[in-house]
């Protein structure tokens, strides 16, 4: 059963909350909107708000879940932040290992240490490992991205903030794109996701695209329902070929 509205994951694992702004995609962070929202609500697990705390108490978590599925981890923070101990991501390394029924998602932006990390680590069989690329100065994640040896590797474009040229997509195995959320928004133009989707197509590689966001295809502001997710008037939502989907 899904238990997040994220459409390419269902669920969402998080062992840490709160992070630190990393580049321009960070900009209006939905983790960091959400955590306030939750500690002003109350919640125990967000009494710090956005500050990065780690829950060893929910690492857990997933050895209780039935079934098989996709899991977004950390969704509220980065798991490859500077601060978050070498130790703590062995932990949750394990608990991915531990459990192969489900696909464990970990998207990062600090794409440098991720790679510094599994130099010296095995990638376990059931981990995706991703970058986000929201704009042309942070391409050269996709670099350290493609260095380690992992089953699926992907990109998560998203917020697109512009047109990203040519893309180095030797090793990718998936690529998600989406445009941004909120009264702040960025627009995404059309041609820069069909840029992308091009090159995925050229290169055999699934595509998913996930929504417009606040600015629609014809680059009028509105409400991102109305928005929706046509592409082209399709709805493209490819996911990676794994053998271990039950
Ligand atoms: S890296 Fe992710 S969680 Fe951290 S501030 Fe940026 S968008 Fe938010």
């Amino acid at each position: 059963m899904r238990t997040t509205k994220i459409e390419w994951t269902d669920k969402t694992w998080n062992p840490i909350t709160g992070c630190t702004k990393q580049s321009d995609g960070c900009a209006h962070c939905y983790a960091e909107v959400m955590a306030r929202r939750l500690k002003a609500m109350g919640q125990k697990k967000y009494s710090n708000g956005f500050l990065l705390t780690l829950h060893e108490d929910d690492l857990d978590e997933p050895y209780r879940w039935k079934g098989s599925h996709n899991v977004f981890v950390c969704s509220m923070a980065d798991l490859f932040h500077a601060n978050v101990p070498v130790e703590f991501i062995d932990k949750v390394m394990k608990v991915i290992k531990e459990t192969p029924q489900h696909r464990y998602q970990i998207l990062t932006k600090r794409a440098e240490r991720m790679e510094q990390y599994f130099r010296t680590r095995a990638v376990p069989d059931n981990a995706w490992l991703g970058v986000t690329v929201e704009n042309k100065k942070v391409k050269q994640r996709i670099n350290h991205l493609s260095n380690i040896n992992a089953k699926i590797h992907f990109l998560s474009c998203e917020p697109l903030l512009e047109d990203l040229g040519e893309l180095e997509l030797g090793n990718i195995q998936w690529i998600i794109v989406g445009g941004e959320s909120g009264f702040q928004a960025r627009p995404m133009k059309e041609e820069w996701v069909l840029n992308i989707k091009q090159q995925a197509y050229i290169n055999n590689i699934p595509f998913f695209f996930k929504q417009w966001g606040t600015w629609g295809s014809d680059d009028v502001k509105r409400n991102k329902k109305v928005n929706g997710k046509l592409l082209q008037g399709e709805i493209i939502q490819q996911m990676p070929k794994t053998k271990n989907k039950a």
